[in-house]
């Protein structure tokens, strides 16, 4: 049986969430411009994701409503990959929390 496909750090290889555990392909990063993080890009919503360390909780406006997140970094070389949702305002955006945000041009996926 073939292992899974799994989505790794770009920079280091190291496997950060499985084909399983990807949600939605549909994201777009807009972080806020005014923000410190300013950016844009596509990015994947993933269930779990392993081998990662958090940064600092912080509040962010998204297109969708503001959120409490945590940026997360690849446990080996230290790469911000994306972040967690902790807390979203908004009672429909309430199914995001918990799930992580990988940014495409920060993973690579793996057969
Ligand atoms: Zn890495």
């Amino acid at each position: 049986m073939d292992p899974p496909a799994t989505y790794r750090c770009r920079n280091c290889q190291t496997p950060i969430a499985y084909r399983d555990e990807l949600l939605s392909k549909s994201y777009m990063v807009v972080v806020d411009p005014f923000g410190i993080q300013a950016k844009t890009g596509q990015a994947f919503l993933f269930s779990d994701a392993r081998n990662i360390v958090f940064g600092q909780k912080q509040e962010t406006n998204l297109i969708t409503g503001v959120y409490t997140i945590a940026s997360i970094f690849c446990s080996n070389c230290g790469e911000e990959l994306g972040w967690k949702y902790l807390q979203a305002s908004e009672a429909r955006q309430k199914f995001k929390e918990g799930k992580f945000i990988l940014e495409l041009s920060k993973i690579s996926k793996h057969f």
